[in-house]
């Protein structure tokens, strides 16, 4: 089964972003056959340094390796370098009607928050979509947030199919409800471009102070706590086994806790897990040309596999002529 997903490189990756997305995408390579890029394109619509761009892609692509991307066995590669599904974006663009991007929750949640309303914004989830069926994914592991597109994904691919004849393999969501949306430390969804994420291979210093700063209420220590309102336990949960999380739960709502001693071993085991694959990470990034290499090879398996499905759409709307 084709497996696809992407991470945008628009600041530093978290570990909503790890658990909600990486660390399944590593085990899938196991059994499935997976695809999985750098979403650089989608990243524009938050950053407009490119310096910062640039960057954010070598690292996010050096962290996806440290922490076990194969590239051997996966197709693993950066969107811009397969400018080709800017073409099947034109394409889906006319079997996209205006109401069903303007129903996206993702965009008017941005909007909300202040992110200027820009075309890009707005028109992300059809490039989302042509991420999608170019490769003629089966299967989109996402977030909760994320569910929404690969509705919209399938309505699209649904109506070309109608028009064109079956072109394009109708993909189907899916969301792991353990891990459905990791909080971030002000316990709204963590995510790169609310400032309030928990980022993986941080130096101790600034770890700490990213632990330190998770919003918890004003219960005493002595008092009794409910682990299942608290954003550290939510967070801490995510490395911890069924058993080990009932532990946890135990000395919440036995009291005499406070949540200063709960952060501190969170910290530390937050350090400890990524500790092994930081070394990798190093090593990647000071060798950057051989990562750009890694990540061109990766881009000539993706666009093959693409090929495929452009032609049938060139052929079927007659752009080939
Ligand atoms: P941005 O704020 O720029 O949208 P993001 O932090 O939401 O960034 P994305 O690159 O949009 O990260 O998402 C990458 C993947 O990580 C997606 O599959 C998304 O669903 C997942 N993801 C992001 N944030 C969370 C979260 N808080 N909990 C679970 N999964 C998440
Ligand atoms: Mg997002």
């Amino acid at each position: 089964m084709r497996i696809l997903s992407g991470i945008q490189p628009s600041g530093s990756l978290h570990l909503g972003n790890y658990f909600g997305m990486m660390k399944k995408m590593i085990a899938y390579q196991e059994n499935e056959d997976l695809f999985c890029f750098i979403a650089n394109y989608h990243a524009m619509t938050s950053v407009t340094d490119g310096n910062a761009l640039a960057r954010g892609t070598l690292e996010a692509a050096a962290n996806f390796l440290a922490l076990g991307m194969d590239p051997e066995r996966s197709t693993f590669w950066v969107q811009s370098d397969v400018p080709e599904v800017q073409e099947l974006t034109w394409a889906l663009s006319n079997f996209t009607p205006m109401g069903l991007l303007e129903r996206c929750h993702s965009y008017k949640d941005k909007v909300a928050k202040g992110i200027a309303a820009n075309h890009g914004l707005f028109a992300y989830p059809v490039l989302m979509t042509a991420d999608i069926l170019l490769f003629q994914s089966d299967r989109v592991p996402v977030g909760k947030d994320q569910k929404q597109h690969v509705e919209v994904a399938r309505d699209i691919a649904l109506k070309f199919n109608n028009q064109y004849g079956e072109i394009f393999t109708v993909p189907e969501a899916e969301i792991d409800d353990e891990v459905a949306t990791v909080p971030g430390t002000d316990g709204q969804k963590m995510s790169k471009s609310y400032g309030n994420t928990i980022d993986l291979f941080l130096e101790e210093k600034a770890l700490r102070k990213q632990i330190m700063r998770i919003v918890t209420d004003s219960t005493p220590v002595e008092a009794p706590k409910d682990p299942d309102r608290c954003n550290v336990f939510q967070i801490y949960r995510l490395f911890l086994d069924k058993q080990q999380q009932q532990a946890l739960r135990k000395r919440y709502e036995a009291g005499g806790m406070g949540y200063g001693e709960v952060k501190q071993e969170l910290f530390e085991t937050v350090r400890d897990f990524f500790t092994p694959f930081a070394e990798r990470r190093r090593e990647l990034l000071a060798d950057l040309d051989g990562l750009r290499a890694t990540l061109a090879r990766g881009a000539d398996k993706a666009r093959q596999a693409g090929a495929k499905t452009l032609r049938k759409v060139r052929k079927k709307t007659g752009l080939a002529y």
